[in-house]
């Protein structure tokens, strides 16, 4: 088998197996397995970048970095949808059909996806461009962050038109928002608040390869472009399954509109059971002549209709507000509610998020209270009923002013709608969490050390902080609750086990508030030791790449308190990386110090990836477009036509693969 076609063979593998699971759902090789193929193929192809190609399986991990979006005109118009909310008022749509059209009409019904949409373009099987739908004329060019979607076909199957348009909702399932909220948290991080919210969001991020770690979806429903072989929707989303697109078996067709009713009624229950969000039902004409003579309003087809499902919705009575006191000291108030059935689901406590809100609905205890399960996870409190209607003690809420752990007075920062314990040192929930951070997998990863024993050793007076790990002795920790010898020794063993994780992980652990898992690699990168950072004055901080301003003060806010500079001495003192190893430094130079540089075409001796790591690695900025700021341009074989013009533009220097690695020796 020659290199060419062994690529291709695993390209096609891989696709496979990528289609099984992403698509149908149905895995048929294990993640072990596929990951052995992809870099096997990675690395074929690292060898033979003359068999480059696009659309390849090794591309949907991203790295592409995209400023600003080109903005695109959409070659068939995206249009919005006509909303019912009746059985009346879909009768009444039929009554309008039949008026415009002959012959029987029967209807598609599908579900409505809650997210973003998108439409995609392919030709001759490949995937050219996707689009977000803008204004509905013109939209953003995303393609880099779409191809990092599994479900989406880089290539498609079996037989497909030469050139046409589909379009889809890009959707972020529950599973995953759940799973990307828990690490925000543990990152000390604002939870986000739906996942259409923020699938929408995730298509305009600019860096594709943080797309790629998003679990997102893309369901597909309409198929557009000339001569594509089929007469009606339902057959249109069939062919579309076909091609290798996921296009969800809901959908059904019917020949009447109580029929479409009923489908409805069972998907307003039944669609608490999906593993995405849905708001509603698209009902579509089925026949396309039929469509086509239909045609569209100023906004909307006319043979379409959308049927919003009601946020399901119930009255409770509030018994009680709790505040809770997260690791970063940030304040929560939660309703506690008499239990009532809602969306399937037993519901004892809402969110309240913050004082703001409170007060914004007058909310009181005893209060007769709506809540509702919209698209976010927690029920929330949407109305009081019945407000005129109070006992005429009923008084408005005093939002707590202490901490209901420490008792210190509250603090608010300007502009922060939380409320925030400042008693960093004393306040058990944040003493315990923010150990209990240090701990966690992402940060040091301790072995034998888990929450709840965090907590037994805080409220023992064992420890306070996370430096007092490193004197825990076996004779400390036995005379615990559960503490068996072994369990004891595995602990301490673990907390030494832990001098040799790296900087970057070790400065993620401290627990300063915003710096989260890639904030604290970007410092540790670029400071290599906790000193500099420390020393490192806002406005420099601000000046590294992807820092803001609030995180610039946070790092800033740490380390003026002498409690933190005294625990992080400690830390050094123990054995704790607080700095870039010698074997990691070894390979950083400043040789590059300055240098914007733009990466372009195939290479021959290190791989893309690698060229990137190089220049970042000896000081350089890799930057993703040519400007007049760009120092050169290292260009590979290939390098696109469009951009050598750019540069010649410019006159930006051009120089070759071995030009820069000579320049590096
Ligand atoms: P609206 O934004 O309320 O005007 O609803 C129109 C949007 O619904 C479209 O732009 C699509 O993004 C979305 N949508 C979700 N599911 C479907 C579906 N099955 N058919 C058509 N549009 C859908
Ligand atoms: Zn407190």
């Amino acid at each position: 088998m020659t290199a060419q076609q062994h690529i291709e063979t695993l390209r096609q593998e891989l696709r496979d197996h990528n289609y099984n699971y992403y698509v149908l759902d149905n895995a048929t090789i294990s993640d072990y397995d596929f990951d052995i193929k992809l870099k096997e193929l990675q690395k074929l192809e690292d060898k033979h970048p003359e068999f480059f190609d696009a659309n390849s399986p090794t591309l949907r991990v991203g790295g592409a970095v995209t400023k600003n979006f080109e903005t695109v005109m959409h070659e068939h118009r995206m249009y919005s949808l006509d909303n019912s909310y009746s059985l009346e008022d879909l009768q009444d749509w039929e009554t309008r059909l039949k008026k415009l059209v002959d012959g029987d009409i029967n209807y598609t019904c599908e579900l409505k996806y809650d997210g973003a949409s998108i439409s995609l373009t392919y030709e001759n099987g490949s995937l050219i461009k996707a689009v977000t739908r803008g204004d509905g004329f013109q939209g953003d060019n995303v393609t880099p962050n779409i191809k990092t979607i599994k479900s989406v076909p880089l290539q498609l199957k079996g037989n497909y038109p030469p050139k046409f348009d589909i379009r889809g909702e890009i959707v972020l399932p529950f599973e995953g928002f759940n799973k990307m909220n828990a690490e925000r948290l543990e990152a000390g991080e604002e939870p986000y608040r739906n996942p259409r919210n923020t699938a929408s969001g995730s298509l305009k991020l600019q860096d594709s390869a943080e797309v790629a770690r998003r679990p997102l979806e893309c369901l597909l429903y309409n198929l557009t472009g000339i001569n594509l072989g089929v007469t009606s929707q339902s057959s249109s989303l069939e062919l579309a399954r076909q091609m290798g697109f996921k296009v969800p078996e809901a959908s059904k067709l019917v020949n009447s509109i109580e029929a479409v009713f009923e489908f409805i009624n069972y998907w307003d229950k039944e669609r608490h059971n999906l593993p995405y969000e849905t708001d509603g039902v698209v009902v579509k004409v089925n026949n396309l002549q039929q469509q086509e003579e239909l045609g569209f309003t100023a906004k909307a087809p006319r043979w379409a209709m959308a049927y919003k499902f009601k946020a399901e919705q119930v009255s409770t009575k509030l018994i009680r507000i709790d505040y809770q006191v997260g690791r970063t000291g940030a304040i929560t108030p939660v309703a506690n509610l008499e239990p009532v059935e809602l969306a399937g689901t037993t519901v004892k406590r809402a969110s309240l998020h913050n004082a703001d809100q409170i007060e914004k609905l007058d909310i009181r205890v005893g209060d007769e209270v709506f809540v509702e399960k919209g698209g976010e996870i927690i029920p929330k409190i949407i109305a009081v009923v019945n407000a005129t209607n109070r006992p005429s003690d009923s008084v408005p809420t005093q939002y707590r002013t202490t901490c209901p752990e420490c008792e210190s007075e509250l603090v608010r920062i300007e502009g922060e709608a939380k409320h925030y314990c400042p008693n960093v040192n004393g306040c058990n929930p944040q003493i315990i969490g923010r150990i209990q951070h240090y701990i966690s997998r992402k940060a040091m990863d301790i072995e034998g050390l888990g929450g709840e024993t965090v907590a037994l050793l805080v409220n023992a007076g064992l420890i306070t902080n996370y430096t007092d790990l490193y004197t825990l002795t076996k004779e400390d920790i036995m005379p615990l609750e559960r503490m068996a010898e072994k369990s004891a020794e595995n602990l301490v063993q673990g907390v030494e086990a832990s001098k040799q994780i790296p900087f970057e992980r070790v400065l993620f652990a401290l627990g300063i508030r915003f710096v989260g898992e890639t904030v604290a690699k970007k410092l540790a990168k670029h400071y290599k030791s906790i000193g500099a950072i420390s020393s490192a004055t806002l406005e420099e901080l601000v000046a590294v790449d992807e820092i803001g301003i609030k995180i610039a003060q946070s790092v800033k806010d740490f380390f003026t308190d002498n409690s933190n500079v005294e625990m992080v001495s400690r830390l050094i003192l123990c054995g704790v990386q607080l700095e870039l190893s010698a074997e990691v430094l070894a390979n950083q130079t400043e040789t590059l110090k300055g240098d914007i540089v733009v990466v372009s075409g195939v290479f021959t001796q290190v791989s893309r990836t690698e060229l990137k790591k190089l220049i970042e690695d000896n000081g350089g900025k890799v930057s993703s477009s040519i400007s007049s700021k760009t120092s050169y341009i290292v260009a590979g074989d290939k390098m696109g036509p469009s951009k050598l013009e750019k540069a010649e533009k410019l006159g930006v220097l051009v120089i070759s693969e071995q030009d820069f690695l000579d320049k590096l020796n």
